[in-house]
């Protein structure tokens, strides 16, 4: 698989990329440049997120060009991301900006710590001066104008240069040196991978609860955490009563301090009787995605002695995975009987309590 729609953190790298660009409030339009083959891949990856999708070309200067040609009319400034450095901070993307108040360019870098030395076979040769030397980073800013010019001026027009700012200075563009950042690192090696998994789950973690019961009647079907089954019993409420998906949805919603299912979809509404209950999961997903939450982990526990869900277990996990987005390592259904004491003992209602995890 393409780095970039490898797992981080549960997440596509891809998606920790564009994410960071998304939410900051000086970035008017994100447009991602694929290959054709990953149109699939990359709108799931980024599902839900406002982003514009362009195919991009054979190589990475005609992949560019599509992006450039892309950029609406009116717009002034565009920068150029690696899609594969996932962890750029708010500053940096600030700092470029700011560079490009004062240049047609800005090129984020960080001083060369160690000491540089050229060397030829297994020899080492003299030392090089680390003296005006910077390692270039990404996202590359430039004026649209300038740098459309600078592109439509290479000649022959597929020729390859290391990056956006060669294109640029071939071109005679002034390019302004501004901070880049050790966290904006490039994934490369599997190394890389490891120590962007550490990064992604720092922060800080919330968890919410939620709780929810249905009366058991019979009925051909019922829906358990986004289940058919078909048992002779079901569930009875405004929508598809479905307690398993309501207790996780009231969970995500606490998770992020957003009120509870009964305010979001009101059972006096009419638009929600019979509802499928995951447009009520999806919906907080979209929230807490809005929020700056990211899902780490769900447990939910269905109280009943009927169904027995064992044999549901797995179905309930992948699709609780795919309306989540989680791996299903990160997914866990749970079942338990009350020896026959109270209302789920007595079959009268099934009970469903859940606890999600996010990262802020
Ligand atoms: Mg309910």
């Amino acid at each position: 698989m393409p780095k970039q729609y490898r797992p981080i953190a549960g997440q596509p790298v891809l998606r920790h990329t564009i994410f960071r660009f998304v939410r900051h409030p000086g970035i008017g339009q994100v447009i991602v440049v694929i290959a054709d083959e990953d149109r699939d891949r990359a709108k799931t990856a980024l599902a839900g997120l406002d982003v514009m999708f362009v195919t991009g070309g054979a190589t990475r200067t005609a992949s560019v060009r599509a992006g450039l040609d892309a950029v609406p009319d009116g717009v002034d400034l565009v920068l150029i991301h690696d899609g594969a450095r996932p962890f750029v901070p708010a500053a940096l993307i600030d700092a470029v900006l700011e560079g490009l108040q004062i240049a047609d360019g800005a090129l984020p870098v960080l001083p060369v710590a160690d000491a540089l030395w050229s060397g030829s076979g297994d020899h080492v040769a003299k030392p090089v001066s680390r003296d005006g030397i910077f390692r270039a980073q990404t996202p590359q800013g430039f004026r649209l104008s300038a740098i459309r010019a600078a592109y439509a001026a290479l000649a022959p027009p597929d020729t390859e240069l290391a990056d956006d700012v060669a294109v640029a200075r071939a071109a005679g563009i002034d390019v302004r040196l501004v901070p880049g950042d050790e966290e904006n690192f490039k994934l490369t090696q599997a190394e890389d991978f490891e120590r962007a998994e550490r990064m992604a789950n720092r922060g800080e973690s919330v968890t919410g609860s939620g709780f929810d019961v249905h009366r058991l009647e019979p009925a051909d079907h019922m829906m358990l955490c986004g289940v058919r089954i078909e048992e002779g019993l079901g569930l009875s409420g405004h929508s598809d009563a479905d307690a398993g998906l309501h207790a996780i949805t009231d969970a995500l919603l606490g998770a992020i301090a957003a009120g509870d299912i009964g305010q979001h979809f009101p059972p006096s509404d009419p638009q929600w009787k019979g509802a499928s209950s995951d447009r009520f999961l999806e919906h907080a997903v979209m929230l807490a995605r809005d929020a700056g939450a990211t899902l780490v982990h769900v447990d939910v526990t269905l109280i009943c002695e009927r169904p027995k869900i064992g044999r549901y277990r797995d179905a309930m996990r992948n699709r609780l995975g795919d309306i989540l987005q989680l791996p299903l390592d990160r997914v866990s259904v749970k079942a338990t009987t009350t020896e026959g004491l109270g209302f789920t003992g007595r079959g009268e209602g099934l009970a469903a309590q859940a606890l999600v995890t996010v990262r802020r």
